[in-house]
């Protein structure tokens, strides 16, 4: 079916526009590509003049163009910029509308019309895409995330650093990344000629802590974590939303260990992995990807087969060990070694891939750390990569959609907004609830715009605040509050201290 419609795409591209070069054409089972060159331009706004034309011609065909690009022929970037229209085809109405209606729902979820209805990040054109710029709001629900996970990665064993954003560039040359990322990778050089990168990962400059000080093997784990912004070269084509960005800002950590550690260290880290998941009532449709080598082309890894050997049976007992009912996936590994990668789906279905646990024994040769084992010998230690909330801009992704946008009052930006029936007379009231409130920790907002009560009611309810007070006479009068929480219409009035016991609770409990 794609096949058949990708034609009578080209077919009917070329009879609406001249000079057509370049083209190509492409499908799966769930789409079809056409890529071309035009002298025109050509937008989304023609979709629909073009569905019908392609009907036309084949009246059995029913077809979606669902989006266009702008990519590189042939995916060089020194070559041409082409445009790609991606479709899909459908063998009846009914198929059609019902995917129709799938689209409509993923749109009412998608994370850039979410965050730009929550306000939670914008972009500027100033700045440039692919750099997310998070407001006063988005800035709220990240550090609050980071909180979280941070006390939760405490509790196993991870201690808190700090690096700078770039490193002379012989430390991503010895760890292996300035080659494995090239172009990728921002070079920085300073005015007197010095050689920097911006951080691709986090890993090289947490060696370096780790290589700080002598190691005796009863230190070992040695656990560091590390929420920062990283940066990759992205295709200027591929950057869209926050899912694929310049600048990420990623929650990683690290631990140092001995071999015989190895197991129980990643143990804990699917532990980890699920309790920061369970909290967040996410730890649902996913699945696990035991990553190994792809056992075929085995001269596009680094380290020993035996190590090799070692570290893909060991991540296949941990899965049986703790029912991962982790699934085989051949040539899915890291550069440096297997991983364990938890897959998450997004609003469209697709897998998006998010925490992620790794093993590594080639880094810590490269930069010849090694500890002390208890017969005064040196030994080098197994550096366990991980992830739990990985980038913050895709967790948010993830986060956004999943929710639709109704955040858990902990992670609120606001978390109570309080409407004055009339800003005259109820002002003082309110201003004395918004103190008491700040005393207690509570994120507050106060409307005194100029619009009718029940607008004001809508605009919190769309901002999707976990409580709305309504402050009028009777709440001044008897020293009261009446609140509705979101989600309900009916209103509850009682004292204001109770109401921020109740609140206080409800943040503590998640
Ligand atoms: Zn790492």
């Amino acid at each position: 079916m794609n096949k058949k419609c990708c034609e009578l795409l080209k077919k009917v591209i070329n009879a609406n526009y001249s000079n057509i070069r370049f083209d190509n054409i492409s499908y799966n089972d769930e789409e079809f590509y056409y890529e071309f060159k035009s002298d025109e331009q050509v937008s989304e706004n023609d979709f629909e003049k073009l569905e019908k034309e392609i009907q036309k011609l084949d009246n059995s065909i029913y077809i979606k163009l669902l989006r266009i690009s702008g990519v590189y022929y042939k995916g060089n970037v020194n070559n041409e910029m082409i445009t790609r229209i991606v479709g899909k085809g459908f063998n009846n109405q009914e198929e059609l509308d019902k995917y129709n209606k799938f689209l409509n729902e993923a749109k009412e979820r998608d994370h850039r019309k979410i965050g730009k209805d929550l306000d939670l990040f914008c972009f500027s054109d100033y700045v440039g895409a692919g750099l997310p710029l998070y407001t006063p709001r988005g800035t709220i629900v990240k550090d609050e995330l980071q909180k979280e996970i941070e006390r939760i990665c405490r509790k196993y064993g991870f201690q808190k650093v700090s690096c700078p954003s770039l490193a002379d560039i012989s430390l991503f040359e010895t760890s292996g990344h300035a080659k494995k990322f090239n172009d990728e990778l921002f070079r920085v050089e300073s005015p007197k000629g010095h050689k920097f990168a911006l951080k691709p990962v986090q890993c090289p400059h947490h060696t370096q802590l780790y290589a700080s000080k002598l190691r005796s093997y009863k230190d070992l784990p040695i656990r560091y974590m590390e929420s920062d912004k990283q940066y990759r070269a992205e295709l200027p084509g591929a950057v869209s939303g926050l899912s694929r960005v310049y600048a990420i800002t990623v929650e990683d950590g690290h631990s140092f260990c001995r071999v015989d550690q190895v197991k129980q260290e990643i143990k804990n880290m699917c532990n980890l992995i699920k309790e920061f998941y369970s909290n967040l009532g996410l730890w649902q449709n996913y699945w696990i990807s035991l990553s190994v080598r792809d056992y075929k082309n085995p001269e596009k890894y680094i380290g020993d087969p035996s190590d090799w050997d070692l570290c893909e049976k060991i991540l296949e007992e941990v899965s049986d060990e703790l029912s991962l009912n982790a699934k085989k996936c051949e040539g899915e590994a890291a550069l440096y070694g297997p991983k364990l990668d938890f897959m998450f789906k997004d609003a469209l279905g697709r897998d998006i891939q998010i925490p992620t646990v790794q093993l590594d024994f080639a880094m810590p040769k490269r930069f010849n750390l090694f500890y002390i084992d208890e017969f005064g010998e040196k030994q080098t230690p197994v550096m366990v990569h991980r992830a739990v909330l990985g980038s913050y801009e895709r967790f948010l992704v993830l986060l956004l959609e999943q929710f639709k946008g109704v955040l858990p009052i902990w992670l609120s930006p606001v978390q109570v907004n309080i409407i004055p029936v009339n800003i005259k007379y109820h002002e003082d009231y309110c201003q004395k609830i918004i103190k008491q409130l700040l005393d207690s920790d509570i994120r507050v907002e106060y409307d005194n715009s100029d619009e009718s009560m029940n607008r004001k009611i809508r605009n919190s309810n769309l901002m999707k605040n976990p409580y709305t007070l309504i402050i009028g006479d009777n709440e001044k009068n008897n020293n009261l509050i009446s609140y509705r929480k979101y989600g309900s219409k009916e209103t509850i009035s009682i004292k204001l201290n109770e109401f921020i016991k109740k609140i206080k609770e409800e943040i503590i409990n998640r």
